[in-house]
C-alpha cells in the first residue's frame, strides 16, 4: 500500500509500505476514503516542527470498515467511521477517566502519523490498522458525507476542549480566540463556542481565517487594526507566538480559563504569573483527549450547529495528497474519486 511520508522540510511523498492485517482481536483495518492535512501537520511539512525524515505522515481519516478481529463488537465491515488520532485502548485507568490522549496501554502520547513511539504509521495511507477498534472507531450518521467530518478525528476535538467545558461552566461567557498558526483549529474552536452560546471575537491578522471565523458567526478583529476590548472568561490561544500567551492572559478576565491549542515549541515560554495570581487565572494546554469528546461534539455537528467543513477547503485527488500537505490553503483534503 501507499503511505504519505515526510522526506524534508517541503517534502512530501508516496511511499510503500507493506499492507497492514488483522494479527489481533481487537484489531481492525480501515480504508480512508478522505484524508484531511491537521495544523500539526503544516507545522511538520515546513519544518516548523520537530518530524525527522522519513515519518509517515496523515491523523485526520474518515474511512471504511475492511476487516475486523474476533472481538471486535461495535462495528463491521462496511461501517463508516471516523478513526480517533490518538491510540487509545478504552480500557486502561487513563482512558476511563476520560484522557484517551494519555492511554497507558500504548507509548506516551501514540498517534498516528506525528512520529512518536509505537510505529502506528500515518493514517494517510492506502489502509489503516487500527489496534483498539471498537474504543478508537467512531461510526459516522447514515448518510454522512466523509469530507464534511475531516477535521472531527483531531482538530475539532481540539477546538471542542477549548471552550465546551469552559461554557458550560460559564453559559453565555465572552469568548476571545486569538488565532494563528493552529489555523483550524483556532476557528473550530470559535465556530464551536458560537455553537454553545458563547459570545466570540476572533483576533488574528490574517484575514483569510477572518472571514473564515466571521462564517462560523464569530465577531473579526483585526490584528493592528483594531484590539479586541474589555476582558473574557474564557481565551484560546492559537497561536505560536510566544507574545500570544502574555495577550492571552492580559484579555484574561478574573477566573478566566485559558487554554493553548498551539503548541509553545520552547523549553520555557514566558507566562505572567502573577497576572494570572491576581486573576485567578487557570492555564490549560496539551493535546486534547480525541475519542472521549467525540461523542457529544458529533451531536452538535448532527444538529448542524458546528460544521467541520464549513471553512473553505481546497480539495485534491486521493493520489495527490503530497500535494494537497504542500498547499497554502488554510484547509485541504484528499478524497477517493470513488465516493
Ligand atoms: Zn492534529
Ligand atoms: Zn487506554
Amino acid at each position: 500500500m501507499r503511505s504519505l511520508v515526510f522526506t524534508g522540510p517541503d517534502q512530501v511523498e508516496w511511499q510503500e509500505r507493506p499492507d497492514p492485517k488483522v494479527q489481533n482481536s481487537k484489531h481492525a483495518v480501515v480504508r480512508p476514503v478522505v484524508i484531511g492535512r491537521c495544523d500539526l501537520d503544516v507545522g511538520f511539512v515546513r519544518g516548523l516542527a520537530p518530524m525527522a525524515p522519513g515519518t509517515p505522515l496523515g491523523h485526520e481519516v474518515v474511512g471504511i470498515v475492511t476487516d475486523i478481529g474476533d472481538d471486535v463488537h461495535d462495528f463491521v465491515p462496511g461501517d463508516l467511521v471516523a478513526v480517533s488520532a490518538q491510540i487509545c485502548c478504552g480500557e486502561c485507568k487513563m482512558c476511563r477517566r476520560g484522557f484517551t490522549g494519555r492511554c497507558e496501554a500504548v507509548p506516551f502520547a501514540a498517534s498516528y502519523g506525528m512520529g512518536r513511539d509505537g510505529d502506528f504509521g500515518g493514517a494517510a495511507a492506502d489502509l489503516v490498522l487500527v489496534p483498539f477498534a471498537d474504543a478508537m472507531l467512531f461510526p459516522l450518521p447514515v448518510g454522512a458525507n466523509p469530507a464534511d467530518w475531516i477535521g472531527f478525528a483531531d482538530m475539532a476535538q481540539d477546538g471542542y476542549r477549548a471552550v465546551a467545558p469552559q461554557l458550560a461552566e460559564r453559559p453565555g461567557a465572552r469568548v476571545l480566540v486569538i488565532g494563528g498558526a493552529a489555523s483550524v483549529i483556532g476557528l473550530y474552536a470559535a465556530g464551536i463556542a458560537v455553537a454553545l452560546g458563547g459570545i466570540v471575537d476572533y483576533y488574528d491578522s490574517d484575514t483569510a481565517r477572518l472571514t473564515e471565523a466571521k462564517k462560523y458567526g464569530a465577531k473579526p478583529i483585526l490584528r493592528g487594526n483594531d484590539e479586541p476590548e474589555g476582558m473574557y472568561e474564557i481565551v484560546v490561544d492559537a497561536s505560536i507566538h510566544a507574545e500570544s500567551i502574555l495577550e492571552a492572559f492580559r484579555y484574561a478576565a478574573p477566573e478566566a480559563v485559558v487554554t493553548s491549542v498551539c503548541i509553545h515549541f520552547g523549553d520555557v515560554t514566558a507566562v505572567p504569573l502573577m497576572e494570572a495570581y491576581h486573576k485567578g487565572i487557570t492555564y490549560k494546554t496539551g493535546r486534547p483527549n480525541c475519542r472521549a469528546t467525540m461523542e457529544p461534539l458529533s451531536k452538535l455537528c448532527c444538529a448542524g450547529h458546528f460544521q467541520p467543513q464549513l471553512i473553505s477547503t481546497k480539495a485534491f485527488d486521493f493520489n495527490n495528497a503530497p500535494e494537497a500537505w504542500l498547499d497554502p490553503a488554510i484547509r485541504t483534503i484528499a478524497t477517493k474519486a470513488a465516493f
